[in-house]
């Protein structure tokens, strides 16, 4: 089985053959942009070593990939899982990249990542390894140069140890950091967070589903949805969706699903899950497997990769799939979908309003001037929307999937920064 990073390259492959029509007076320079992109600018790697509450001392394997610069400042999350590798951190750090340029976002792409699991780690030992990551990352991020945020367990505290941590060091060094606090997003509100953060990634998804779902000629009140996860995503898409008039009939998390073929009421199965830890239990059961298999106008995985793979694929009955998590689809179920007429919204479009509310959190920082929720979410929306025409624009005139439609323009936005800049990218 190939790894995340062999995937992000060989989709980058297929997306170039195409892409390469445009650029036929550039051949030669178009190929080696690309043989470029195939690599991240560089990879860190380190060891962290943690005193243990009990006195001992732990060492943690971290990293930062920064793959890519020609747009603006690197940018992505931090992530702490026990399965993180080197080559996720390529490959997440690549899909920055794209995704930053789906919506047309002045940076380029990074992610960092330690192996850990976090739930093992008491409080104080969590914030001793966050500081310890921050530390060393003082000499290679910055305002300008490569902007952290949050990621899979990593969270608004944790942020705001590390800005802690960032401005400390360099406190040390003699150096003066004009702007910690745009050095990082995903900040608590109080600590130069935004408006309107935590439920970017959700309703940014429901801009698209709008989108989405005039493109189909469906009707919000007769359109039947599920959602496969019940996070932070997961809920804020279903709870927008539904006041917005969709029937949301099916949710599930890590423990299982619940189904109500006339719609679920999202804020009551919150508060169930809150009370009782899981969904499950709220209305008729349902496994992870079968919601995924309903008969439902739109299909939102919301929850981790791989959901829908090459054993599943065929038995998806959905209209359409907008991928609110990372990577749900594998390679080998597109083409399975494709077939059977299912339409991708992909993941570097749809849970794209995350990165897109921390780029407002940045521009903030460094104006020093706070937006009103409704600002925030009043820039959002043009936003998700303009990159969704332009993704049903390219999948019309080039008569391909819409991952390949998104790619399309979010790589060729890439490689047009990085020919103008020429230099070494371009000529060696
Ligand atoms: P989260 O930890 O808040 O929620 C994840 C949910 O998925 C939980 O309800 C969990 O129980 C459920 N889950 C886990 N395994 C499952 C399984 N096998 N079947 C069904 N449900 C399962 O995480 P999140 O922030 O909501 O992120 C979800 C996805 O969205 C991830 O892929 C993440 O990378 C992606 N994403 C998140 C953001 C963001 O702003 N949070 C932005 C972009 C992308």
């Amino acid at each position: 089985m190939s790894n995340p990073h062999q995937n992000a390259v060989a989709q980058l492959t297929q997306v170039a053959k195409l892409l390469r029509l445009n650029y036929q007076d550039r051949g030669k320079e178009f190929d080696r942009v690309i043989k470029k992109l195939t690599k991240p600018d560089r990879v860190f790697t380190t060891e962290l070593k943690v005193i243990m509450d009990d006195g001992s001392t732990k060492q943690f394997k971290a990293f930062r990939s920064q793959h890519n610069n020609a747009r603006g400042p690197y940018k992505g999350g931090i992530r702490y899982h026990q399965d993180v590798s080197e080559a996720e951190v390529k490959a997440l750090s690549t899909w920055m990249t794209w995704k930053c340029a789906v919506t047309g976002l002045p940076y380029g792409g990074a992610k960092g990542g330690i192996i850990v699991n976090p739930r093992e780690l008491s409080p104080t030992e969590l914030e001793r390894l966050s500081r310890a990551y921050s530390r060393w990352l003082v000499d290679k991020i910055g305002v300008w140069v490569d902007v952290p945020a949050p990621d899979v367990n990593t969270t608004g505290q944790i942020m705001a140890w590390m800005v802690d941590e960032y401005q400390q060091a360099l406190s040390e060094q003699g150096l003066i950091q004009e702007n910690p606090l745009g050095t990082f997003t995903g900040k608590p509100i109080e600590l130069g967070g935004s408006q309107g953060r935590e439920e970017a990634t959700g309703l940014g998804g429901v801009f698209v589903l709008e989108k989405l779902v005039k493109a189909l000629n469906l009707i919000p009140k007769t359109t039947t949805i599920a959602v496969q996860g019940f996070g932070n995503v997961g809920y804020w898409f279903a709870r927008h969706a539904q006041d917005r008039g969709y029937k949301v009939i099916a949710i599930s998390d890590s423990k299982g699903g619940t189904f109500a073929p006339e719609g679920l009421d999202i804020a009551k199965a919150l508060a169930h899950k809150q009370d009782k830890g899981s969904i499950t239990g709220f209305a008729k059961p349902i496994t992870n497997e079968e919601l995924l298999e309903l008969e439902v106008d739109i299909l939102v995985p919301a929850a981790l990769e791989n959901a829908i793979h090459k054993d599943n694929a065929a038995k998806i009955q959905a209209k359409a799939i907008i991928e609110m998590g990372n990577g749900p689809v594998t390679p080998e179920a597109d083409p399975i979908l494709a077939k059977n007429k299912v339409l991708i919204v992909p993941d570097v479009l749809a849970n794209s309003g995350g990165v897109t509310v921390s780029y407002f959190e940045w521009v903030q920082n460094l104006q020093g001037y706070y937006w009103t929720h409704q600002e925030v979410i009043s820039k959002l929306q043009p936003l998700m929307e303009k990159a969704f025409d332009e993704m049903w624009a390219a999948r019309e005139e080039h008569q391909v999937d819409g991952r390949m439609a998104t790619y399309l323009t979010a790589v060729g936005r890439v490689v047009d920064a990085m020919l103008l800049r020429g230099g070494e990218k371009v000529l060696k």
